[in-house]
């Protein structure tokens, strides 16, 4: 994935639908992207899940590995445990808050600092590529 700085963003062929001008914008000081061809947008986590086709989870735990952590296993199942009577919506949302509150915890800064490094799409976009080249020669 070849990425080309375009005044304060980035700009890419986008990885969710075929092209050959560039409509993948990166914002790398908000931290999103947004595709002018077909409407993808999200951050990191976001790009993560629907790239590798990751639930939100292991997309966390992939990117806290690249970036060298380990992401603490109990938390989550205490807000299980505690929001049990919720619906799964308003559990969705209150992982999502931890792990975005566990994101921007100082403690954590070196993940914020690698999730804000433009260099993540490109990171996932070839460790994928070598996955499928993997699979392609397997016996
Ligand atoms: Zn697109």
């Amino acid at each position: 994935m070849r990425i080309t700085r375009a005044g304060r963003e980035f700009k890419a062929c986008c990885p969710f639908h075929k092209e050959k001008t560039p409509s993948f914008t990166i914002n790398d000081a908000k931290g999103f992207y947004y595709c002018f061809g077909c409407g993808a947008k999200g951050d990191v986590l976001n790009f993560v899940m629907k790239h590798d086709n990751l639930d939100f989870r292991p997309a966390v735990e992939l990117l806290a590995a690249e970036a060298g952590m380990a992401v603490p296993q109990d938390a989550p199942r205490d807000i299980v445990r505690e929001k049990k009577q919720k619906n799964l919506y308003d559990l969705m949302e209150d992982a999502a808050q931890w792990f975005t509150v566990q994101l921007h915890d100082p403690r954590h800064g070196d993940v914020l600092e690698y999730v804000r490094r433009v260099s993540w799409i490109a990171k996932r976009w070839r460790s994928s590529a070598l996955v499928s080249r993997r699979i392609i020669t397997m016996p």
